[in-house]
């Protein structure tokens, strides 16, 4: 049985974080943690809570944080993540947010294996948003370049695949702006606490996961 892993992925928007934390959370055999797949599937079911997320991921904005930390609080309690660890995607996105999981895995005796930083610039990054698609059921990521075998009908589920409602050009600058502004000095947070290590997100799906897992493996052997 492949060992477990408990692993969060940093990047900016269009790095390819959903696609390779699905992948890695495959190879490790644990969760797959996508705070923003966790709100979207609350908008689709239309609960309250989706409602109130929507307002904020439609403009571009981040989800207040106690709410996003209870989110996470609760599916980290889970059976399988406590017994093999997670791929967070996408959390945390600001201090508070780091230091509340800081104190979470230290609670329940869970330290982090590791911190990816997966860069991309800018540049490349509004490129492959703009390209972006997802399955609307189950949220494989799909891209103009790299569509489902059949007329936009997802590959894993038979979903509809679509572009997502906050991939606008607004939203998608005001993202990057939270980024550079409340996500990007996690970076240096996790790096002084020596659990930083980057890749480049530039490459084939294959290509990347490769020198993510190699990145992991290596220091889950130190
Ligand atoms: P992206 O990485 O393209 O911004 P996500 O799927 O990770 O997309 O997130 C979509 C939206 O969900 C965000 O714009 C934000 O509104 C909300 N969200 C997801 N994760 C967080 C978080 N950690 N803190 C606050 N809001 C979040």
């Amino acid at each position: 049985m492949v060992p477990g892993a408990r692993l969060v992925i940093l990047g900016r928007q269009g790095a390819g974080k959903g696609t390779q934390c699905m992948r890695l959370a495959r190879h490790y055999v644990v969760p797959h943690v996508s705070t923003g797949d966790i709100f979207r599937a609350s908008v689709k079911a239309g609960s309250e809570f989706g409602l109130r997320a929507e307002e904020y991921m439609l403009a571009g904005k981040l989800v207040p944080d106690e709410i996003v930390v209870g989110v996470v609080r609760e599916r980290l309690c889970q059976r399988d993540a406590r017994a093999r660890g997670f791929v967070l995607d996408g959390f945390p996105r600001t201090a508070a947010q780091a230091e509340a999981l800081d104190e979470m895995l230290g609670d329940e005796g869970m330290p982090l294996d590791l911190t990816i930083d997966l860069e991309i610039d800018e540049e490349d990054a509004l490129r492959r948003l703009a390209d972006r698609r997802v399955c609307s059921t189950c949220a494989t990521i799909y891209s103009t370049a790299r569509p489902p075998a059949i007329d936009w009908t997802c590959d894993n589920c038979g979903g509809e695949v679509v572009q997502r409602q906050d991939d606008t050009e607004d939203a998608i600058r005001k993202r990057l702006a939270d980024y550079n502004e409340l996500t990007t000095p996690l970076i240096d947070w996790y790096e002084k606490r020596d659990s930083l290590v980057r890749i480049d997100a530039i490459g084939s799906p294959d290509d990347v996961l490769r020198r993510l897992v190699s990145a992991i493996d290596s220091r889950k052997l130190r």
